[in-house]
């Protein structure tokens, strides 16, 4: 039901109201390539993004393996990327978040290679002292980004395949959360229709992940949302 929808999800600010993807992307009218977030559309990106991907803790899957800490809070195996906008944001109201400092050389390499206008590498203080109202945007979204299909048409989630062989979820899709797949589809349909400079990276990964899909005959790890997801209430 639309209704059941729209309750269980948080309101957008007006300034984020009847945002559509693709049409904005792809609208002939000029638009900002990347149009900075208000300090109200990150606080309704972390509304959004705030249910956790499972029914339960998802972290005690992957701790195990990894000195007791969750997998993907350990910067020595993933570097969160935080929106310059939210980085700024976020330290104002905590000291949770700092700029990335890489040691090694192939870490220097990557943070020049991979930086950009838009998203920069940094590092909270560790899961000890994790704030959960201040776990950035891709503390919330891992380990899916978008998925688009071969007409180009964002139709779902997939994993980050970088990651595909490390979260154990690869093997639980069916746990994750059909209202988590539908806010995480929403987020991204905003977020790429305003910052659209990163819809050529997902395409190609898309791409990447159906190449060796084939080659390997598995199935493609893809969550799509429901109906009125899809659709969109707001
Ligand atoms: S998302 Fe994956 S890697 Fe991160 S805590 Fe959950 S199971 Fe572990
Ligand atoms: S802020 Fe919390 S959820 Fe995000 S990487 Fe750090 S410990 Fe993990």
């Amino acid at each position: 039901m639309a209704e059941d929808f729209a309750l269980n999800n948080p309101s957008p600010p007006a300034s984020l109201r009847g945002v559509r993807f693709p049409d904005c992307a792809n609208s002939s009218k000029k638009r900002s390539r990347n149009r900075r977030f208000s300090e109200a559309e990150l606080n309704y990106f972390y509304a959004l993004l705030d249910e956790p991907l499972t029914p339960y803790d998802c972290g005690r899957l992957c701790a195990p393996k990894n000195g007791g800490e969750p997998f993907c809070c350990s910067v020595d195996n993933a570097v969160p990327m935080l929106y310059r906008e939210e980085f700024r944001y976020l330290s104002r109201r905590t000291e949770l978040w700092r700029r990335w400092k890489p040691k090694t050389a192939t870490d220097k390499k990557m943070k020049k290679e991979d930086e950009t206008r838009i998203l920069i590498f940094c590092e909270c203080k560790g899961v000890k002292h994790c704030e959960r109202h201040n776990r950035s945007i891709g503390c919330r979204t891992f380990p899916l980004e978008p998925y688009f299909n071969e007409k180009g048409e964002f139709v779902g989630l997939i994993f980050m395949k970088e990651f595909c062989n490390k979260c154990p979820l690869i093997h639980r899709l069916d746990d994750i959360q059909q209202s988590v797949i539908d806010k995480h589809y929403r987020f991204w349909q905003i977020m790429l229709a305003l910052k659209p400079d990163e819809l050529e990276l997902y395409k190609s990964t898309s791409r990447g992940w159906r190449i060796s899909a084939k080659k390997r005959g598995v199935p493609l790890p893809v969550l799509y949302p429901s109906k009125n997801a899809r659709a969109g209430t707001d």
